[in-house]
């Protein structure tokens, strides 16, 4: 029987690599919990396009709707303008939150598509991630997608997909317009 894996899923354009690169070895269970994408109608576009790339992937995913932004900003607030430790609290967030899906469902594996993207800090998430593991005593998979990133862009654009210009927050947003 093939094992499975609960995979956080980001966004939709991050997911069809990380998919692609898992399926044959796992059965995928995608996960979605992303209070950390504002505002309210960019987290819609973003949850809306991430359903779509699932259906036409034909592969399941548990939809975890909680925007609690409160916990959110509580845990990222007080590092609003240093990045490393913003995003490194904001991966703490979601990926715990995959996690304990997984331990209750008893499935021993969890990863997160974070890991396909060129923009995030792929070592911070590796330790956060295994960090989180051993606290449930399950284990956390480290990819490295980064090579498929243009090639995911271009499924992308070819699906007529949704594509964010930030990350997420709305710290991501001011830093890509460079404000200061
Ligand atoms: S930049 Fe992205 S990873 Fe970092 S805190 Fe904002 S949403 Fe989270």
């Amino acid at each position: 029987m093939t094992e499975k894996v609960v995979v956080h899923i980001c966004c939709g354009v991050c997911a069809i690599k990380t998919v692609e690169f898992l399926q044959n070895d796992f059965e995928i269970i995608g996960y979605w919990y992303n209070p950390n994408i504002h505002p309210y109608e960019e987290y819609r576009k973003r949850l809306q396009t991430a359903g779509y790339v699932f259906q036409r992937l034909g592969k399941d995913i548990v939809w975890n709707l909680d925007y609690n932004i409160d916990d959110w900003f509580a845990l990222t607030l007080p590092f609003a303008r240093d990045r490393k430790q913003r995003c490194k609290n904001c991966y703490f967030l979601r990926l715990e939150k995959t996690a304990q899906f997984a331990k209750n469902r008893n499935i021993r594996i969890f990863t997160t598509t974070m890991f396909y993207s060129i923009h995030q800090d792929i070592e911070e998430i590796k330790k956060t991630g295994e960090d989180i593991a051993r606290k449930y005593g399950i284990e956390f998979l480290p990819l490295d997608l980064r090579q498929h990133y243009y090639a995911g862009k271009e499924i992308a654009k070819n699906w007529h997909l949704y594509r964010q210009r930030y990350c997420g927050c709305l710290f991501s947003e001011i830093e890509r317009e460079g404000v200061k």
